[in-house]
């Protein structure tokens, strides 16, 4: 996107909010790092009085990541009765917006108004109504004019879209206890990509008491599936929370049919898709030792004795075998023995992902 489409864009939402606050002196409220050279060019084309202000917001990252974001530079005090513009760089899926919402709920400001140049019409969850947009664009992963990727870019004056064909994307297949999570882990930092465990997202969200783990619990101290609606859901917020990530490995999904149609439409509006698919292939038998055993030390609900985990067993027959199938179609289906060292293991992983 060309320098002069972004300053046009600019230049209009200048003017449609000077038509409406031109009268007083609104409070335009940038929301750092991103914004930094929006809130600039906008000032420089609002040609009426108003203050300026900045807030900083910053997302965990990482296993635990479940869209909390954290309040680093704080609203300044004195916008009580003022009329508060919020200016962002890019809205897409609106987590960050909810965090700004909060931030000023107790602010007794007269008005609260959200600007934002860019705009993500598709990924957005619409709890907030947008009021004053630049551009909008497709949910593609953007850099320039105050955007970074992994901290650089911030500098161009236009704007890019990033070019996502190199990115890795696993499925890393198996029973329960095959050791997914194990190898995971390993090749996260082999190959620098996002380890997504939807069963670890489970876990944390159970402990956590929220309103999906309160959902789920029932079906995991079953050892059943959790309905694939909950699971795809939360595995594309997973997903969209990491957005410059080099590729991810997805651990303990897709798990049914529908679970990975689901992932294959999802990957391809973003252009992506899964690259490869390696089951670790290991017995039942081996495998329920190893999950008694895991269970001592973890206290998992779902490890504590035999028939749970052999219905977890039954699931997987019944519901994620036949996903072989469906990856085999694709051509994009690898088998590993799963017996052995933890290194030996890896070893067998990495000659099928090098071979990519
Ligand atoms: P895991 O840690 O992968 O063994 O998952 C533990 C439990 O979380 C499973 O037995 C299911 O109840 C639930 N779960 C994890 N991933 C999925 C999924 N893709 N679909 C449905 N349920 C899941």
């Amino acid at each position: 996107m060309s320098e002069a489409d972004i300053q046009a864009a600019v230049k209009q939402m200048a003017k449609e909010i000077a038509n409406d606050y031109k009268d007083e002196v609104p409070v335009f409220v940038g929301v750092l790092n991103g914004s930094f050279m929006f809130v600039s060019d906008f000032l420089k084309e609002y040609q009426y009085p108003c203050e300026v202000t900045f807030v900083k917001l910053s997302s965990y990252q990482g296993l635990t990541s479940t869209g909390i974001v954290e309040t680093l530079l704080d609203v300044s005090e004195n916008i009580e009765g003022r009329s508060v513009i919020i200016l962002e760089d890019i809205i897409d899926t609106g987590r960050t917006l909810q965090q700004l919402v909060h931030l000023f709920s107790n602010t007794n400001v007269k008005e609260f108004k959200i600007a934002s140049l860019f705009y993500k019409s598709e990924i957005y969850n619409g709890e907030y109504n947008i009021d004053y947009v630049g551009i909008e664009i497709p949910n593609s992963f953007i850099v320039g004019y105050g955007l970074d990727y992994m901290e650089l870019g911030r500098n161009m004056k236009e704007v890019y879209q990033l070019n996502q064909t190199t990115m890795m994307n696993l499925v890393l297949f198996g029973k329960p206890g095959a050791g997914k999570g194990t190898q995971a882990e390993i090749l996260k930092e082999t190959y620098n990509l996002v380890h997504i465990s939807t069963g670890v997202v489970f876990r944390y969200n159970i402990k956590n008491g929220t309103e999906l783990g309160k959902l789920a619990k029932s079906y995991i101290d079953n050892g059943d599936l959790v309905p694939d609606e909950v699971t795809i859901s939360m595995l594309k917020d997973e997903v969209e929370k990491n957005p410059d990530a080099a590729g991810f490995i997805f651990d303990g999904f897709p798990r049914t049919t529908a679970q990975a149609e689901a992932l294959d439409n999802f990957l391809e509006s973003k252009d992506m898709q899964v690259n490869a698919t390696i089951a670790l292939e290991a017995d039942d038998d081996v495998l329920v030792s190893r999950l008694l055993e895991r269970g001592k030390e973890s206290g998992r609900s779902d490890d504590q004795d035999e028939d749970k985990i052999r219905n977890r067993f039954e699931e997987y027959n019944q519901k994620t075998a036949p996903l072989r199938d469906y990856y085999a179609a694709q051509e994009k289906f690898h088998a590993v023995n799963g017996i052995g060292d933890i290194e030996e293991i890896t070893k067998r992983l990495s000659a099928v992902i090098d071979a990519l």
